[in-house]
């Protein structure tokens, strides 16, 4: 009998729809999941795990919460999608409205990927200037500008990350390193008449949480509005987890544009881009910026997004606060206890452990954790039914649905594992 795996990758490349979910970072086969309920998941094989997955972000309130589940199920049987406005889509855009301070006008997409694509394009649009400004290690989702690498130096013109992304296209993104100031500085004093803004994840995700470092933020914010270019966070990852109003929020930083989407949807395909009224109504139809979307505002994302934003009160971010408190506390005591030598960085509810003696600020820092380390200890996590990302560079997300004794596990079976690395 071929594995649900094996089966799956006749008929899909390499198995799988997203390359994280193939196990390459950790070795082994995927794991193929049945149900979920709360902070925990079931596999084909009745394997129960306790999940810092949360489908990459966006089960703040854990999975199949039962609000989230009845408001789906209701709309489904009203319909699933109208192509035409439907009065969800202004419910879920004021709550963002009211959540972030500067956003007055939200479009809604399906995913972080064409969020970003299209807050890039109002970037380029609104300023009438072609360069980009990315962040090396930051993640916006595939799109071609924005899947670029730093080449060699500090200051560098974008070549491309993948097959298929044009080289002309990549030299119009520069990439800095994060929490580099005078890199930003620099690029911004020869080629600044030519760069329509910069995109930046204001808590580094996709490299392992690394959060800004003081100061950082209003530098990018002062640096971007003496040049008359756009600053663009890419919450996709930290809005609505961090704080209600997201890492802007936290940090006290205006950018121009804000993208969203993991959280906004509750767990299923719903993004978006916001900002001022003045920049926004740039986008057509009342603008000349092109962008739609056959799904855009589907009404089933819309309710699970509208519930999960109102179960996130201030009762729910101190619950998410306390219990990935405890767990980064527990994982530092067990690393301590087995002599490992462990970087934990925490923001909120996402965190990352980072197998290193050092602090992780930057790419480098975190490139240079050892990830062989952790991909034993991703196994050894599994084995004993706590499922983490399949990748050293991710953050665990911690939901309102994990209880103190599932985190009292979670940190058992982590001292048992570190001990045998
Ligand atoms: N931006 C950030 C910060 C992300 O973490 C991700 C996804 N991990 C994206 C954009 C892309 O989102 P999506 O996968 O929904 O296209």
């Amino acid at each position: 009998m071929p594995t649900p795996f094996e089966r799956a990758c006749e008929v899909i490349p390499g198995g799988v729809n997203s390359p994280v979910r193939a196990f390459r970072g950790v070795g082994g086969t995927p794991i193929f999941f049945e149900s979920g309920s709360g902070a925990e998941i079931l596999d084909v094989e009745g394997g129960r795990y306790i999940d810092y997955v949360g489908s990459w972000g966006p089960l703040i309130v854990g999975h199949a919460h039962p609000r989230v589940v009845a408001a789906v199920q209701d709309q489904a049987a009203k319909g699933t999608s109208f192509g035409a406005p439907c009065e969800l889509e202004t419910a879920l855009a004021s709550r963002v409205c009211a959540r972030v301070d500067g956003c007055e006008r939200v479009r809604f997409v399906s995913s972080g990927t064409e969020a970003t694509m299209s807050a890039i394009r109002l970037a380029r649009g609104a300023t009438g200037r072609d360069e980009l400004v990315k962040i090396e290690g930051c993640y916006h989702g595939h799109v071609d500008s924005l899947l670029v690498q730093a080449g060699s130096g500090l200051l560098t013109l974008g070549i491309p990350g993948s097959p298929g992304v044009p080289e002309p296209l990549a030299k119009l993104t520069h990439v800095v390193p994060f929490n580099d100031v005078a890199a930003v500085e620099a690029l911004f004093a020869t080629r600044g008449d030519r760069i329509a803004g910069i995109i930046v994840e204001p808590i580094a995700g996709n490299m392992g949480v690394i959060p800004p470092q003081p100061g950082y933020l209003a530098a990018l914010r002062e640096i971007t509005k003496r040049h008359s270019a756009l600053l663009i966070l890419d919450e996709v990852m930290t809005g609505f987890r961090v704080s209600p109003g997201g890492a802007q929020q936290l940090y006290d930083v205006k950018p121009d544009v804000s993208c969203f989407g993991k959280v906004i949807g509750g767990g299923l395909p719903a993004a978006a881009y916001a900002g001022s009224a003045e920049l926004m109504e740039q986008m057509a139809p009342n603008g000349p910026i092109y962008q739609a979307g056959t799904l855009s505002g589907n009404p089933l994302a819309m309710r699970a997004g509208i519930e999960t934003l109102d179960l996130l009160d201030d009762a729910a971010y101190a619950t998410l606060e306390r219990r990935a408190a405890q767990l980064e506390h527990g994982l530092a005591a067990a690393a301590s206890a087995a002599s490992i030598p462990l970087t934990i960085n925490r923001v909120g509810s996402m965190l990352t452990a980072f197998f290193y003696d050092q602090p992780v600020r930057d790419f480098g820092g975190a490139t240079a954790a050892d990830s062989e380390r952790y991909a034993k200890f991703f196994h050894g996590m599994l084995k004993r039914g706590i499922y983490l990302a399949p990748s050293a560079f991710e953050a665990a997300f911690v939901s309102t649905a994990h209880g103190e004794q599932q985190i009292e596990r979670t940190i058992e079976a982590a001292a048992e594992v570190m001990a045998t690395l």
